[in-house]
């Protein structure tokens, strides 16, 4: 059975995160902001902290390395797991700031992805590395599975050449995850991920974007020129089983949907928070225990919202608690993805009106917190490739079939 309430093992980890969110992220929330593309080096201090509590096991491979699953540990029980403490903490660290979480080193979605398909040895050998993720090119956004970027297999390296746009953390991680074809003809079952590491020649940050929101994450175009990477270092099975399509690559993504709706979760709550605050200043208070409809507008408003978190944030465990339980969680994924990526917009920008002109001044965060929380209903697949991957799996339809 599921229970939804924060499990009692977790809690110390929540408390932590928040403490972490409120006395570390938000003091240097709008100087990053403001910032952009300078590297926030206030977070060495906290990634090294975060590694000591790994180190001590008292954090229980939260954060982005915690989606592996442990096959091998299918005694039958319930559990609580990595996956859980990942999403319960990545939504409170982003309570404090999206933008400074996806800065986070050693906490890129690249390691998500080296967690989510490395072999054992892989595992052991990437362990500490900050990885990026390169998927999005060019020419290919939404549809990963028409990505052109090649991968040539010569003598024991690949051969890698293409363009990568929009990689989150891409200057500053020490290598990147980066999906290449190695036969286009074969389709989306040659889509292999490979890990590059920084400093290769073969591999050059062309330029940094700037952006809506999430400035104090850099977001990198990456060009491969013959770029030679060794076999060993292309993530799973080389082999291209056809039946298998594109299962292995997009298990990555089960695991990393979780991950961006709490973030999304973890923004809208610090615009609710903060907004009824500031509401309650203005002397309107929101009362949970009575009808919307016999309270102001504006607490009804608010009442509305604190429903649509709620689903969102339900939404998120429950992947996240499918993961840790060894259940297929594509459908939930997908869905707490959409759910939580649309509220999170939704909920921000409403703050930013209900609170008028504070709302939009930079006095506070919220008009920040508006910003950051757009890139959630896009990357890792957006708002409309969710709902499509979510009406495939109820009609039991495949790509080609609903498009
Ligand atoms: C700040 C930032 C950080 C990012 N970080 C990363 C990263 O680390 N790694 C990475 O690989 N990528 C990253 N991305 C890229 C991101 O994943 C893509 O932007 C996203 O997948 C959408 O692709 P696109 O921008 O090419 O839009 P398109 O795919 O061109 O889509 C444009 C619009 O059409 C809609 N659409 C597309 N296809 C369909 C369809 N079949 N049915 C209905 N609607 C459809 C989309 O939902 C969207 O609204 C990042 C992007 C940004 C802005």
């Amino acid at each position: 059975m599921i229970n939804l309430e924060t499990p009692k093992k977790h809690r110390v980890l929540v408390d932590q995160a928040h403490q972490v969110a409120m006395n570390m992220l938000r003091p240097i929330s709008r100087k990053y902001d403001q910032a952009e593309h300078e590297y926030p080096k206030e977070l060495d201090m906290l990634a090294a902290m975060i590694d000591g509590l790994s180190d001590s096991g008292s954090n229980e491979g939260a954060g982005a390395t915690g989606v592996r699953r442990d096959e091998s540990a299918d005694d039958g029980s319930v559990k609580n797991g990595a996956n859980l403490a990942s999403v319960l903490s990545i939504a409170e660290m982003c309570w404090g700031d999206t933008g400074l979480l996806l800065s986070m080193p050693r906490q890129g979605l690249g390691n998500s992805a080296i967690a989510s398909v490395a072999n054992d040895e892989q595992l052991k050998r990437f362990e500490g590395t900050w990885a990026a993720m390169a998927i999005t090119e060019p020419s290919t956004g939404s549809d990963s599975a028409s990505i052109t970027t090649t991968a040539r297999l010569d003598g024991d390296e690949y051969v890698l050449n293409g363009e990568k746009i929009f990689v989150t953390s891409g200057d500053r991680a020490d290598s990147v995850v980066v999906w290449a074809t190695l036969d286009k003809a074969l389709g989306r079952a040659a889509i292999k991920s490979f890990v590059v590491k920084k400093g290769n020649p073969g591999m050059k940050v062309e330029r940094l974007e700037h952006k809506l929101g999430i400035r104090a994450s850099d977001t990198a175009v990456i060009t491969f020129t013959d770029c030679r990477v060794p076999a060993s270092d292309l993530l799973g099975s080389p082999e291209v089983d056809v039946k298998q399509g594109f299962a292995g690559a997009m298990a990555t993504f089960d695991n990393t949907r979780p991950l961006v709706a709490a973030m999304a979760v973890g923004c809208a709550r610090a615009s609710l928070d903060l907004t009824r605050d500031l509401l309650a200043q203005a002397g309107i208070v929101v009362d949970y225990d009575r009808p919307a409809q016999v309270q102001s507008a504006a607490a009804a408003k608010f009442l509305q919202m604190e429903a649509d978190w709620e689903a969102a944030h339900l939404l998120t465990m429950q992947a996240a608690w499918m993961a840790d339980n060894r259940k297929p969680n594509s459908l939930e994924a997908s869905m707490a993805k959409a759910k939580a990526g649309r509220v999170g917009s939704d909920i921000t920008l409403s703050c930013v009106e209900l609170a008028g002109s504070v709302g939009y001044s930079e006095a506070e965060l919220l008009e920040k917190w508006s910003r950051d929380s757009k890139i959630l209903d896009i990357f890792e697949g957006t708002q409309q490739i969710q709902l499509l991957i979510i009406a495939r799996r109820l009609l039991g339809l495949t790509s080609a079939e609903l498009r």
